[in-house]
């Protein structure tokens, strides 16, 4: 494929809070995202959104939210409550793709209670809360996740085996997922959501929220190429084709990481 070409498609990423939430990598999953929108052709813009700043939602094709530590998210919660959270709630129950990671999946739900019982509200735009634990949930996590979670394509192949992802993990909050969401996957290797339900992350229309530290995208391409293709198909229509990379190199690699990790359980 020539990398170069034109697709005629133009995607906005919103980057939340990048000089707050932005810990193990986190912003690599934007430089990820839009590598591979580039490859393909397709323009993609990042719109960085701090403190402060208006954003209008409806022209947001991709929203992204990185994790950080207790103290970076009690700094921007009630901003983010108070000036992104009714547009943002409205644009995820439209269908705005959207990835959240650890701190920034925390402040989707309905609250963190921190270990040191600071309340910092969240959006309820998951329906997910979390309470700080005094042990550190840490280390490197596999999630079982089913395809058609991960789809790229409104035919996917219903045929198609779980895919598992690989992420580190570093939180003390346990995020506890009710009624209104369903999980990634399961963790194969790793504590994920809470390290007692054996879930990881959160599902709802698409928007998923997780644990999963990286950076993550540029590890599994599935993933990234999954919000990429629900963001064209909500932006330009269901016949919006995904082109496809030569991901071998990165496959193998998750593939290699999977086996390391499931051998050391
Ligand atoms: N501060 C939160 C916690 O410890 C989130 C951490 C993170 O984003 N890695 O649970």
């Amino acid at each position: 494929m020539d990398k170069s070409a034109a697709s005629g498609y133009r995607l906005r990423i919103a980057h939340l809070y990048p000089d707050h939430m932005n810990i193990y990598g986190d912003r690599g999953n934007v430089i990820a995202l839009r590598q591979r929108c580039t490859w393909r052709g397709i323009i993609c813009e990042v719109v960085p959104v701090g403190p402060g700043d208006g954003v209008d939602w409806e022209t947001i094709d991709i929203a992204f939210f990185g994790g950080g530590q207790d103290s970076g998210q009690a700094l921007i919660a009630e901003d983010f409550l108070e000036r992104q959270g009714p547009a943002l709630r409205a644009a995820i129950d439209d269908g705005l793709a959207m990835l959240a990671i650890c701190g920034g999946y925390q402040l989707l739900g309905h609250y963190f209670l921190t270990h040191t019982g600071q309340r910092l509200p969240g959006i309820g735009a998951l329906d997910v809360y979390t309470v700080g634990g005094n042990v550190r949930l840490i280390g490197n996590v596999v999630v079982e996740v089913a395809a058609a979670t991960l789809q790229t394509s409104v035919a996917p192949d219903p045929h198609a085996g779980p895919i598992q992802l690989v992420g580190f993990e570093n939180h003390s909050g346990r995020t506890y997922p009710g009624a209104g969401v369903r999980p990634l996957g399961h963790v194969l290797a790793g504590h994920g959501n809470n390290g007692e339900d054996g879930t990881e992350g959160a599902v709802y229309r698409n928007t998923i929220g997780c644990y999963l530290h990286g950076s993550l995208l540029p590890k599994n391409p599935q993933l990234a190429d999954h919000l990429i293709a629900t963001a064209l198909h909500r932006r330009y229509g269901n016949g919006a084709l995904l082109a496809p990379l030569d991901d071998s190199m990165e496959l193998a690699a998750q593939r290699a990481m999977v086996a390391r990790l499931l051998v050391q359980r």
